[in-house]
């Protein structure tokens, strides 16, 4: 039998981008059969993956882990998967192949599962889910919990919070003119575009969970040229359903400060918060008490990030996220997974499958 290392390393060598349907195609066969050997029963939605295990009655777990990466066909040769230091190397392996390890290894070890578990394998949260979030949704109604396998914030803790997370697109439109009549002669957008960036900055309180980053901006056509138009790309984020609302009416709120220039805003909220609701916080308990009779100690955390986990919250569902071992570097050319930690998870979900 496969051991958990070697299992790990078959997935990262299966290279597996966004939207690269052949690769996808590859890597999920390899992952049905890794389940249809454990007895599951498996719905291929195309490019996504459904296992079915133990009885069919009663609301289920589900496990959920994603299997696209961020990393392009042709990084293994640079970034070859090895073992060293305790830890395991390659693209993908904290990213979460190292997760979907988790979930197998642990369904393994149990051998008949003697409740309903099924298993979501996604093939596109890395771009936010655009076809996986339906399959989230489907699975997540009338789930007992949503177990997420990404990896912690940081070791011995599970994510228990999400920060809901939003994209906007600033456009704005100035007027051109020749440079060599002074910036007077127009209306300079990117003038423009560098209050709009300032006040979307001061719209970030750090201390209330609320983050804003204009990440991308262009703008103009010339040095000598007056830019006509500008634009910017915003990250925005808050812990909550009520802050995601008000820094969204405070960026659409955003209007010009030069006359003449015209601003407009596209985008919006593309993962609602994952918070914390009476059932998840009673899931959250029982978790701890299980893992502390495993001998595992675990604490709760808060990421700034999303995951899927915040779209199966989002349906009222009890969610743990984070269940997946510690690393670092993901989505960094030194992403590694800690092969300790990926026992201690395996131990832990084994427990939590077994006891939630
Ligand atoms: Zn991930």
């Amino acid at each position: 039998m496969m051991d958990a290392v070697e299992l790990l390393q078959r997935l990262v060598e299966l290279e597996s981008p966004t939207g690269d349907g052949e690769r996808m195609g590859h890597i999920g066969r390899f992952i049905a059969a890794e389940l249809e050997a454990l007895g599951a029963r498996i719905e291929r939605r195309d490019p996504h993956l459904i296992a079915r295990l133990g009885p069919d009655d009663g609301p289920p777990l589900v496990l959920m882990a994603h299997m696209d990466t961020v990393w392009p066909a042709g990084t293994l040769p640079a970034m070859p998967f090895h073992v060293k230091d305790g830890y395991a190397w390659g693209p993908g392996a904290l990213d979460m192949k190292a997760g979907i390890v988790t979930g197998l290894e642990a369904l393994r070890r149990l051998g008949e599962q003697p409740r309903p578990v099924h298993f979501l394998v996604t093939a596109d949260e890395e771009i936010g889910s655009p076809t996986g979030r339906p399959l989230v949704e489907e699975l997540s109604a009338g789930a007992r919990a949503a177990l997420v396998l990404e990896p912690p914030v940081k070791d011995g803790t599970i994510t228990t919070t999400r920060s809901g997370l939003a994209r906007y697109q600033l456009h704005i439109r100035g007027r051109a003119a020749h440079a060599g009549n002074g910036a007077r002669a127009g209306v300079s957008a990117v003038d423009e575009l560098a209050h709009q960036i300032i006040a979307v900055h001061g719209m970030a309180d750090p201390a209330a969970g609320i983050r804003t980053n204009v990440g991308q901006v262009g703008g103009g056509t010339g040095d000598n040229v007056v830019a006509g138009e500008a634009w910017a790309r915003i990250d925005a984020r808050a812990w909550t359903v009520e802050g995601q609302r008000t820094l969204e009416s405070s960026i659409r709120g955003l209007r010009p400060r030069l006359d003449g220039a015209a601003i407009e805003i596209t985008g919006g909220v593309t993962r609602p918060p994952m918070m914390q609701t009476a059932g998840a916080a009673e899931l959250v308990r029982s978790a701890i008490a299980i893992a502390r009779d495993t001998g595992i100690d675990l604490a709760e955390n808060a990421s700034p990030g999303g995951s899927d986990g915040n779209f199966a919250a989002a349906v009222g569902t009890p969610v743990i996220d984070g269940l997946g071992p510690t690393g670092s570097g993901a989505h960094a050319v030194d992403e590694r997974v800690s092969l300790e930690s990926l026992g201690e998870r395996i131990s832990l979900l084994s427990a939590l499958l077994v006891a939630l």
